[in-house]
């Protein structure tokens, strides 16, 4: 048995995955009962009336080329959250295995691991070292049932890097025992390497990344889960056939075309400028306790009266995210960087 099929849920690995209908664009489709015309009664580009290709290869191949692995590392998925949902369901029997996450950090990690019957381990990370990730406390806690641990880098909603040495201890610790599963929803606005030129040396590790943040396709839904090649093709068995739509596939691939990857640059260059601003801008404010720093498109900001904060932006009719309900963040609100003239209304309303 090798060590995939040791730490999976047997019941998937033994599944036999659905055949979806072959995908043949050479010959002309009568095999997949589909209506022969478009909706808008021709052909068109979009292909509308047609399934799409269920893990479309051009797509694949672009995102590998420029998150430098190999396709056969690459699943894409309807964001980075259903690679998150499979993850939880390949790996996690229900009623017996658990997750490990270390909040304050993303929901998603232990809703997902609800919704499948998994428990959930908490390590927290420590405000008083900036949030740092503390690899010797995640090792302590895993346990032969801990099937996934789930880093976020930079971290949302604490906005910060996790050491890179001490997720690669904690994916060293682990070997063949639980997958590591590193979120790099925000990595493009941070300045630092992605994890994944790693994943060939740590067979256990797994990067998540998604073209809803700093390429801007939020309303798309398009994600990928970079990990080994077993990995990627035992949750290829379980994702939904054909998870990425035509105007899902259109719009990535229009994104990442050289010109609007140029104009993309640009943005980052604007956004990461109003990153700093609006941070040194913050720190000045009276009412405002803390300015965390950030590797992210947000800033992680606490109040002497977050609720009086809540209700002067909504007045100026910007909605900011209320933090106060993860632990240890009673008095912290997530602002997004908008637009310069976003930007300079939320100070205002502060002010
Ligand atoms: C926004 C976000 C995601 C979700 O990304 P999608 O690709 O849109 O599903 C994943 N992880 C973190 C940490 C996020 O903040």
């Amino acid at each position: 048995m090798s060590w995939l099929e040791a730490l999976a849920r047997p019941d998937i690995v033994a599944l036999r995955a659905y055949e979806h209908a072959a995908w043949q664009p050479a010959l002309e489709r009568l095999h997949a009962n589909e209506l022969p015309w478009d909706p808008a009664g021709a052909a068109s580009a979009e292909g509308l009336n047609r399934y799409p290709e269920p893990q479309p290869i051009e797509l694949v191949e672009r995102l590998a080329a420029l998150y430098g692995v190999e396709p056969s590392s690459v699943l894409l998925g309807r964001g980075s959250d259903e690679a998150i949902d499979l993850l939880c369901r390949a790996f996690c029997r229900a009623g017996e295995d658990a997750v490990l996450v270390c909040p304050p950090t993303f929901g998603m990690y232990a809703v997902s691991a609800r919704i499948q019957g998994a428990g959930v381990l908490n390590v927290p990370l420590s405000p008083e070292r900036g949030f740092a990730l503390d690899p010797a406390a995640v090792l302590q806690r895993c346990t032969s049932t801990t099937k996934i641990v789930f880093l976020c880098s930079p971290n949302n909603p604490t906005g910060n890097l996790l050491e890179e040495e001490a997720m690669l201890a904690i994916a060293a610790g682990l070997t063949a025992r639980s997958l590591v599963v590193v979120d790099e929803a925000y990595i493009e606005f941070a300045g630092r390497a992605s994890l994944a030129r790693r994943l060939a040396q740590w067979p256990n590790l797994a990067v998540l990344r998604t073209l809803s943040k700093a390429y801007g396709l939020a309303g798309a839904r398009c994600g990928a889960l970079l990990a080994a090649p077993e990995v990627i093709a035992l949750l290829r068995k379980i994702i939904p056939p054909y998870a990425i739509a035509r105007p899902t596939l259109i719009a990535a691939l229009r994104r990442l075309a050289p010109a609007a990857l140029a104009a993309g640059q640009a943005q980052l260059a604007v956004l990461l400028q109003e990153r700093s601003r609006l941070q040194h801008a913050l720190r000045a404010l009276p009412g405002i306790t803390r300015v965390w720093p950030s590797d992210a498109n947000f800033l992680l900001v606490e109040f002497a009266d977050p609720q009086r904060a809540l209700d002067r932006s909504a007045a100026a009719g910007l909605l900011v995210r209320d933090a106060r309900g993860y632990p240890g963040l009673g008095s912290a609100l997530r602002i997004s960087v908008g637009t310069p003239e976003q930007n300079s209304r939320l100070l205002q309303a502060w002010s």
